[in-house]
């Protein structure tokens, strides 16, 4: 993705993952409207509107557990959540962790950052 200011007008270029094509896109802007050119299909200008406006990703990360047979369980956000909010979440779940077991699919955290943490996998209790 790129930028480029000239006054009040902006264009970002942004490669569509809607679909296997990767068209690549343009959104232009001014004080009035968003264009969007360069899509081949409707779904890329709903894409191209969301990462102009709004850009999320789903994000997974790792968590410590506490007690269990793996010192690590697999986890991500629930929803896609806010590029800018990544950053601040992976640093405050690297102090973060939960106690073994964990259970495939479970909320790990319910409302970090606002955001829902889910595992990915499980991990057992540590055998005494
Ligand atoms: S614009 Fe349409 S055809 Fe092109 S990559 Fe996006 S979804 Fe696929």
């Amino acid at each position: 993705m790129s930028d480029c200011e000239r006054g009040e007008e902006t264009m970002k270029e942004i490669k569509c993952t809607a679909c296997e094509r990767g068209c690549t896109l343009r959104a232009d802007s001014d004080l009035y409207e968003i264009t969007i050119s360069g899509n081949k299909c409707p779904r890329g200008k709903e894409y191209a509107l969301g990462e102009y406006i709004n850009p999320t990703r789903e994000v997974t990360f790792n968590v410590r557990v506490r007690g269990g047979s793996s010192p690590v369980v697999s986890a991500k956000t629930a929803y896609p959540i806010a590029v800018t909010k990544i950053l601040p979440l992976s640093r405050l779940l690297l102090k973060l962790s939960v106690d073994a077991p964990v259970a495939e699919g479970q909320t790990l955290f319910a409302s970090l950052l606002g955001e829902r943490i889910v595992s990915t996998s499980a991990v057992e209790k540590e055998a005494l």
